[in-house]
């Protein structure tokens, strides 16, 4: 997939992002077709391969549901939202998986209610897709810190997690899409993450220089 994205530089972001679908999703396919040509011979086929079919259906589930924010790039269903509760909602939303993998959430909220302009889904959803990948990485568990904090016109949210981090040479890979370090990631979490803050005249800076120290996400938002 990278090296599909590397020389297609004259491709439309649509037109490389596309090329990558058609890759992802081409590969679950042709191994389900494959065993499915094994049925059609009459080979009896062993429980194991139900198993790797499901999976293989699962990542094109994943994959299409993650495109289904894309294809909404710019919503019109803005509201004032009160971002404390956004946050507290979101790792509500979290802790389930969080708790699975001995990880703790602390939502750390100043008294001031900050307010944004924004679709409260979409946004949801950025944040969880952040916080989704710092419980993923943390794999001896830990702590995830959620703080915000009004900076001028703007809110500031910082996720800071305890995982290995991220080494220089990835901090500007990761937010392609399809580029993933996980063996059933789909590398599209934090692209869709990036254009909903983006479209919300946002901004995302990652800071994560010493591996071992964790990552920290700061997300950068208009308030109303
Ligand atoms: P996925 O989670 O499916 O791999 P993402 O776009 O969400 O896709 O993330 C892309 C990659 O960025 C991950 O595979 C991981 O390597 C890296 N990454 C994201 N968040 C973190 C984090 N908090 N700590 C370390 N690496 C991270
Ligand atoms: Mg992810």
């Amino acid at each position: 997939t990278e090296d599909h994205l590397a020389h297609s530089e004259k491709m439309t972001v649509a037109g490389q992002l596309a090329a990558g679908i058609a890759h992802e999703i081409r590969n679950p396919l042709t191994s389900l077709k494959g065993f499915l040509q094994l049925m059609e011979a009459g080979v009896d086929i062993k429980g194991q391969y139900y198993k790797i079919m499901k999976e293989e259906i699962e990542k094109i589930e994943s994959i299409t549901s993650e495109l289904l924010y894309i294809s909404k790039p710019y919503s019109h269903h803005r509201t004032n939202v009160s971002l404390n509760e956004l946050l507290t909602d979101v790792c509500t939303l979290m802790q389930s998986q969080a708790r699975l993998n001995e990880v703790e959430i602390k939502v750390l909220l100043g008294k001031q209610n900050m307010f944004i302009e924004c679709d409260k889904s979409q946004m949801k959803q950025a944040f969880i897709n952040i916080i989704k990948n710092a419980i993923e990485v943390m794999e001896q568990g830990g702590e995830i810190e959620v703080r915000a904090h009004v900076e001028n016109s703007n809110v500031v949210i910082d996720i800071q997690d305890e995982g290995p981090g991220i080494p220089d040479q990835l901090l500007d890979k990761i937010q392609e899409p399809f580029f993933t370090t996980k063996e059933n990631g789909t590398g599209l979490g934090l692209m869709i993450t990036n254009q909903i803050i983006e479209n919300h005249s946002g901004d995302i800076q990652i800071i994560s220089k010493e591996l071992e120290k964790g990552t920290l996400f700061r997300v950068t938002l208009p308030r109303t």
